[in-house]
């Protein structure tokens, strides 16, 4: 897409839309983190919100970006990380979904987001989104002849909104490609870890955007990674969940490199 705005979304000194870590990574596996960060650039002030609400799981997946850089060193692999908050683009949002800029969001309206004109909406695909995934693309395509499998780093809340628990501690989601759930779930299970399969969420095409485009569409194996908020609060905590999952990983490691060299990839989906 052309950048049709006319002004910079960052200012000087403000961070870039993404972060790159551990490029030259040895693992098959390859991190990315959509909702890392609940940065909005300095030009959007606080969308409106309070500062307690710019904190919230609203704008970012808390823990997650802690969990994804611990992951990055135990398993020496490759991460990317969004650089703004899910309010100012979600980044695993289709393009066309009503959520990739949402006007409010688990009940919270977003005022900062509910007249967002035109030059506004292309400034943020074109500073924020489109270079986040565009540097995804590039590491994957440089590693193109390696066995490559792609882990998507996200954390969910403890219960809905209703007071009712959710009794995964960490969750698997996937679309139409299972290949790489079907070697991790009980790879973390062994444990005894409740370990949602498809719960609290799933892919799909329509309400996700990074799995459907660098991992089905590559055809490479892949997964989204939830953890439960309340278990990666803290570093600490966080680096402990990053050790179970690396642990895990490395001990289907062998047959997830035999998945990304069978024939028969999951099928190619149509570019959004
Ligand atoms: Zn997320």
């Amino acid at each position: 897409m052309t950048d049709t705005s006319t002004f910079s979304l960052l200012a000087p000194g403000e961070p870039p839309a993404f972060e790159i870590v551990n490029p030259a990574g040895s693992s098959s596996a390859f991190l990315i983190c959509d909702h890392a960060s609940n940065r909005v650039p300095a030009r959007l002030g606080s969308l409106g919100l309070t500062e307690a609400q710019r904190a919230d799981h609203i704008a970012w997946d808390p823990g997650a970006a802690e969990m994804a850089r611990r992951l990055s060193v135990l398993l020496d692999a490759p991460l990317v990380l969004s650089g703004y908050s899910r309010l100012v683009i979600d980044c695993n949002r289709p393009r066309t979904n009503p959520q990739l800029m949402a006007s409010q969001s688990a009940g919270v309206p977003v005022p900062g987001n509910t007249a967002i004109t035109d030059e506004d909406s292309a400034a943020r695909l074109s500073q924020l989104f489109e270079p986040y995934h565009e540097a995804v693309e590039t590491l994957l395509a440089a590693r193109a002849d390696r066995p490559t499998t792609l882990l998507s780093i996200h954390s969910f809340t403890p219960d809905i909104g209703d007071g009712e628990p959710r009794p995964w501690r960490i969750a698997i989601a996937y679309g139409r490609d299972d290949r790489l759930a079907r070697l991790l779930i009980p790879a973390l299970r062994a444990d005894g870890t409740i370990v949602g399969d498809n719960q609290p969420y799933s892919v799909t095409a329509d309400s996700d955007y990074s799995i459907p485009v660098h991992g089905e569409r590559r055809g490479i194996p892949h997964v989204l990674v939830e953890t439960r908020q309340d278990g990666i609060r803290t570093p600490e905590t966080a680096w402990q969940w990053a050790e179970k999952l690396a642990a895990a990983y490395r001990s289907i490691e062998a047959d997830a490199i035999r998945l990304t060299q069978s024939a028969g990839a999951a099928p190619p989906v149509d570019r959004r």
